[in-house]
């Protein structure tokens, strides 16, 4: 069975621009922020980790709830004033893995293999958007079904 040009145009190399979640729909905190509110960003929004951003929106890292727990436990008990003691920029992870918009698909690919999501950058470092495997995952399932199922 010989592929119709819609399946076709399916197969083209999809772009990291068109696969990401753009910078607006992002939660993320600044390196500013008490760890107190990085912590109820994460829990409100339910993701593991987010992005932590400069006053001019330029990525500096991520924060983790099991970072910022990690933090606050002292010798015996969690220590919950630090939360409004600690900033973000104190405690995040700095080398968060992080990819140009112009990147190939493959490259996509790469650097989610380790992690469950990067940050897509401009050339100056500006923050565009995260790339997640979801969305990676989605564009090889459709090109699993277009180039592996069995022919009929
Ligand atoms: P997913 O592949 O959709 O499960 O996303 C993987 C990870 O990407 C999540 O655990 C979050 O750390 C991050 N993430 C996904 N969507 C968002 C979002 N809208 N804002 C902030 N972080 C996100």
């Amino acid at each position: 069975m010989s592929m119709t040009q819609e399946e076709q145009q399916q197969l083209y190399e999809p772009s990291i621009e068109e696969m990401m979640i753009p910078a607006e729909k992002v939660a993320h905190v600044q390196v500013n922020n008490p760890l107190e509110h990085a912590l109820l960003v994460l829990v409100k929004s339910g993701y593991f980790a987010v992005p932590v951003l400069d006053t001019s929106y330029k990525l500096v890292g991520s924060i983790s709830k099991t970072i910022i727990l990690d933090q606050i436990l002292g010798l015996d008990r969690y220590e919950f004033e630090k939360l409004s003691d600690l900033k973000v920029h104190e405690v995040m992870e700095r080398d968060t893995k992080s990819i140009r918009k112009d990147a190939s698909f493959i490259e996509g690919l790469k650097t989610l293999i380790d992690v469950p999501y990067a940050c897509v950058i401009d050339e100056d470092g500006y923050f565009d958007g995260i790339l997640t495997r979801r969305a990676i995952l989605k564009e090889v399932n459709k090109l699993y079904y277009h180039s592996f199922r069995p022919k009929e």
